[in-house]
């Protein structure tokens, strides 16, 4: 018997219920967990790591992915999110601190050669996997590390990153952000334009996620290759939420070849909390221009600074309610998983709150119709390939 949380319960009235842990879903479920490969394009592993230290390689229940749940789950391929924000990018601190996460997954690795393996190409996949190893990718969260400085684009690569989001919260030196408080580039910049085909040339995917809806666009346009979405919902579910992808650039990015990856974190897919998300932005930006105005003026500054809004419970249903409208918008070729974990203070849908609960993904997508050859290609298939074609372009 489990216990009807309010989150069960908005399940039960809308379709899924989940089940009380992913241990219990149907064992269909918890096979194609195991046998698939599950890629998941966002976890915010690194940047938790530099914060609050722990070895992932053990069970670590404060967090929500470490090595036991991962395998648990299912988890093959994930992609720890090397992040930096717009304020250590214009403090000239992001290429520091984007070199240091990366240490910390390399010192992963090497603490866990059993259980961890750095993943650079999707063809080594089944090779390095042997023995229940869970694949660490590296994807880079902004823009920032790379300054103005087109050979970092290389560098980087020759690390082992494999997509750079152009940007995050603000407007930066390569392109728009969705959620500046107004364009400072119409799009991409010329600096940007150049890092795209540079991208292009070395083999790391276009990461369009935090774009504006003019970025996405030119970034798709201008790739040689399809682009992706590591983690973004739709903005159909929450209007006025720029931080969500657009219909019309589901459309523009699926034309492309390209994949939207779609995150579990509560303020992405529920209507309420994208709002409450958004004004808070808003808050902070005003928040950090008065602060830096004070400074600059000499004046002592006491503003207290503006709080997180906590999200209203959210269901799984509601991930899958964006599952089933960018198929419907572009085809099951254009969808996969970008979850978030670790990085939205553990509002995520109920079902979803760790690497351990792919199952339940799985089940509720068998519950909506969808065929085992479509679950394989949303769980992982999809974003291989891409990420084969962007690796095989750059060769050519
Ligand atoms: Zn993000």
């Amino acid at each position: 018997m489990k216990l009807l949380t309010p989150a069960l319960l908005v399940s039960l009235a809308t379709g899924f219920a989940g089940f009380a842990n992913a241990a219990e879903a149907p064992e269909a479920a918890r096979r194609i967990a195991q046998d698939v490969v599950i890629v998941d394009t966002h976890i915010d592993a690194p940047g938790e790591l530099l914060d609050h230290w722990n070895d992932l390689g053990l069970p670590t229940p404060t967090r929500q992915f470490d090595y036991p749940r991962a395998r648990a789950g299912g988890l093959d391929v994930a992609f720890m999110s090397i992040y930096t924000s717009a304020d250590e990018d214009e403090r000239g601190e992001a290429w520091q601190i984007a070199q240091t996460q990366i240490d910390a997954v390399e010192a992963m690795v090497a603490r866990h050669p059993d259980k961890f393996a750095l993943l650079r190409s999707p063809k080594d996949v089944q090779e390095l996997q042997r023995g229940n190893k869970v694949l660490l990718a590296l994807g880079m969260e902004n823009g920032g590390p790379i300054g103005d400085d087109l050979s970092k684009v290389a560098a980087f690569h020759a690390r082992g990153v494999r997509y750079i989001t152009l940007a995050h919260g603000r407007n930066n030196r390569i392109s728009d952000s969705a959620t500046d408080s107004a364009p400072r580039w119409n799009g991409l910049s010329p600096f940007g334009r150049e890092v795209v085909k540079e991208m292009n040339r070395v083999g790391i995917m276009v990461d369009v996620s935090h774009l504006s809806e003019a970025a996405i666009r030119q970034a798709a346009e201008l790739s040689s290759v399809p682009v992706i979405a590591s983690h973004s919902a739709l903005r159909h579910f929450t209007p006025g939420f720029q931080r969500n992808i657009s219909d019309e650039n589901v459309k523009v990015i699926a034309a492309k070849g390209g994949v939207i990856q779609v995150p579990f974190g509560s303020i992405f897919i529920d209507a309420q909390a994208a709002n409450a998300y958004a004004n808070v932005l808003r808050e902070r930006e005003a928040y950090r221009v008065a602060k830096l105005a004070a400074e600059v003026a000499g004046k002592p500054f006491t503003a207290p600074e503006p709080n997180s809004p906590v999200a209203p419970p959210t269901s799984i249903n509601q991930v899958f309610d964006n599952v089933d409208r960018i198929v419907q918008l572009a085809g099951v070729d254009h969808v996969g998983i970008g979850s978030d974990f670790d990085g939205v203070n553990g509002e995520l849908a109920a079902e979803l709150q760790s690497v351990a609960d792919y199952p339940q993904f799985v089940a509720g997508l068998q519950q909506r119709g969808y065929k085992d050859a479509d679950i394989r290609k949303i769980l992982g298939g999809n974003l291989l390939r891409v990420w084969t074609e962007v690796e095989n372009a750059a060769k050519r």
